[in-house]
């Protein structure tokens, strides 16, 4: 009886606590979802969350595109009213 559940997403320390924009999405393989602020500065993720892709679209509509990202997929952008680029993930 399971609802199927909404989407997932990995967020940084810093989308949790709305001081950067997102400005790198990924698409693993696994098909997990991460969305972070692109800066290097993490400390292993201690502090990242699991939030709904829609609540982060609510957020941020303007990662609506990235929906959209396949598989072995990232989207990345240099600000958050910058264009998205897309690439593909190396193996
Ligand atoms: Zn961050």
């Amino acid at each position: 009886m399971n609802k199927l559940k909404e989407l997932g997403v990995t967020v940084c320390e810093h989308i949790v606590a709305n001081i950067r924009p997102i400005k790198l999405v990924v698409h693993n393989h696994d098909n997990t979802w991460e969305c972070m602020c692109g800066e290097i500065d993490h400390h292993d993720f201690i502090d990242s969350k699991v939030i709904g892709l829609n609540h982060l679209i609510e957020f941020d509509n303007s990662i609506l595109p990235i929906k959209q990202l396949p598989v072995g997929c990232v989207a990345e952008r240099k600000a958050k009213n910058a264009q998205w680029k897309y690439y593909i993930i190396e193996e």
